[in-house]
């Protein structure tokens, strides 16, 4: 039988609809998951696409199945599995095969594997996938880390299948290493914020303006048709306005407000703070999501402490004030992928993988979640201003900064006064409020280090004056 051009390890949900995608793309591939009844049942729903698929109930029959120089994609759960996997297959593999790890890895466990395979004949691929199940299936935004020598013998098959947008496929090389699952894991913390952003704004129109799901659905439905038209819009709409099949009543009023998280979020909280960049919108949908799981402590917390009282939710122009819900939505999702831009310019800088930020947001036009035609304003702003320190200071972002940041403000206001929780929205405001201002605060923070610690601190007139009149006998070191 004629050999595969590669082969893919996991069936699960993501491998199976990814290697049917490879399969009907032209390509012949072997297929492998640690339970066979796994690859039985994969092969016979196959169908038409059998003819390409080879289905291997052991790993040698799976390696033997592929044509050497084999690109093999490991599909399965991320972690010590993706090690266990990678020891069961290196003794059976030959040079220049090339392992693919495509799950949601930890990026320094990637730079760990790469290292791991550098002198053994083999080369190691690690490539963020994202777009969920249909993604996988229909085309996925991906994003590789790895030799651009590894890559060039891939590029076919990954861009075959990837997402297209405007005729270009959604799918590059980034840089070695670990480039390609950091950036996943920034696209990832940057989906955190969108969607907590969406769930704040639900929120305002829900309790705030009393509106029912299916009302809200509309609200988002008429943004899907503007500027902020998006996947994540769209399906906002769409769960929204889905019935419970049991009860009849919206399915969103039925569903536990507890919101679960697998650790691409927390990654990239701790890896921007890490570098000492601030990412607060990220950080406070992360926060979120860890509060929303803290169920019964907020029971138990609204029965002690009540709900805040608050004057009622009063709006004179109802419709004025949707108006500033979008536009708030839209400048606060400005900050938030300006922190993921920021977080990937600084580890560029910091693991030397010069990541090519317009083709980044290119790739993530189509195929992944955060999918948006803001992400062509946002190509469109790199290119044209490729040495910016920040999204927010290239001119067509500063112009959308100006237009929008007077509703963000009224909107955070509104739900402060009210007592309705905006976490991310206010970071991204507060975010910008410090990121504009030339004069900020910490010249109190450096008085009061130097008292306490003789810290020392540079002056506004660049004389060299490093301490503060404080006396020796005041300050306690700590
Ligand atoms: P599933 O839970 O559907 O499948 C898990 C797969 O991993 C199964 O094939 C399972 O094999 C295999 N597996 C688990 N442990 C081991 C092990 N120790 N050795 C060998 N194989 C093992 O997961 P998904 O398909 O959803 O996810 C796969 C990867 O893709 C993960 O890294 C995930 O984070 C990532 N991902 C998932 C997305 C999604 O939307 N679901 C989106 C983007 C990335 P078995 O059948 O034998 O249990």
């Amino acid at each position: 039988m004629e050999q595969a051009e590669i082969g893919l390890i996991g069936l699960g949900v993501m491998g199976a609809n990814l290697a049917l995608n490879i399969a009907e793309k032209g390509n012949r591939i072997a297929v492998f998951n640690r339970t066979p009844e796994v690859t039985r049942a994969f092969y016979e729903a196959a169908g038409a696409l059998q003819d390409r698929i080879i289905p291997c109930e052991t790993l040698e029959e799976f390696v033997a199945a592929i044509r050497p120089p084999r690109p093999i994609i490991i599909m399965i759960k991320a972690g010590d599995p993706v090690d266990q996997q990678m020891a069961l297959l290196r003794p059976i593999l030959s040079d220049n095969d090339i392992i693919i790890d495509a799950g949601n890895a930890n990026f320094r466990d990637t730079m760990r594997r790469f290292d791991g395979l550098k002198d053994s004949g083999l080369t190691f691929i690690g490539m963020g996938v994202s777009g969920g199940e249909e993604g996988a299936r229909n085309g996925p935004s991906i994003m590789v880390g790895g030799t651009p020598e590894s890559y060039a013998r891939v590029e076919k098959v990954l861009t075959s299948i990837a997402a297209v947008y405007d005729g270009a496929p959604c799918c590059a090389w980034l840089g070695t290493d670990g480039a390609g699952h950091f950036v996943k894991t920034i696209h990832n913390g940057i989906e955190y914020a969108d969607m907590q952003m969406i769930a704040e704004i639900y929120g305002i129109l829900r309790d705030g303006l009393n509106m029912s799901a299916s009302e809200i659905a509309n609200v988002f439905g008429e943004w899907n048709r503007g500027r902020l038209n998006s996947y994540l819009i769209e399906i906002t709409e769409i769960v929204l306005n889905a019935a419970d099949p049991i009860t009849g009543k919206p399915i969103v009023d039925m569903i536990l407000d507890q919101a679960g998280q697998k650790g691409t979020g927390k990654w990239s909280v701790i890896e921007s703070q890490q570098m000492g960049v601030p990412a607060t919108a990220i950080e406070a949908a992360v926060a979120a999501r860890s509060i929303s799981s803290m169920k019964a402590e907020r029971e138990a917390a609204e029965g002690i402490l009540g709900l805040p009282k608050v004057p009622e939710f009063v709006v004179e122009d109802r419709a004025a004030f949707i108006k500033d819900l979008e536009n708030a939505l839209l400048a606060a999702k400005v900050g938030a992928y300006a922190q993921g831009f920021a977080v990937m310019a600084q580890a560029s800088r910091e693991f030397n993988w010069s990541l090519p930020m317009p083709v980044i947001a290119k790739i993530w036009r189509a195929g992944c979640i955060i999918r948006s035609q803001f992400l062509d304003e946002i190509t469109t702003a790199f290119t044209e201003a490729p040495e910016a320190a920040n999204l927010i200071v290239t001119p067509a972002f500063a112009d959308i900064v100006k237009d929008t940041d007077a509703a963000l403000r009224r909107v955070v206001s509104a739900a402060v006064l009210h007592g309705l929780p905006v976490p991310a929205l206010a970071s991204a405001l507060g975010y910008f409020d410090s990121y504009r201002r030339a004069r900020g605060t910490a010249n109190v923070i450096q008085g009061q280090r130097d008292f306490f610690g003789a810290h020392g601190f540079d002056r506004v007139d660049g004389a060299d004056a490093h301490h503060g009149p404080w006396g020796s006998g005041l300050g306690h070191k700590s």
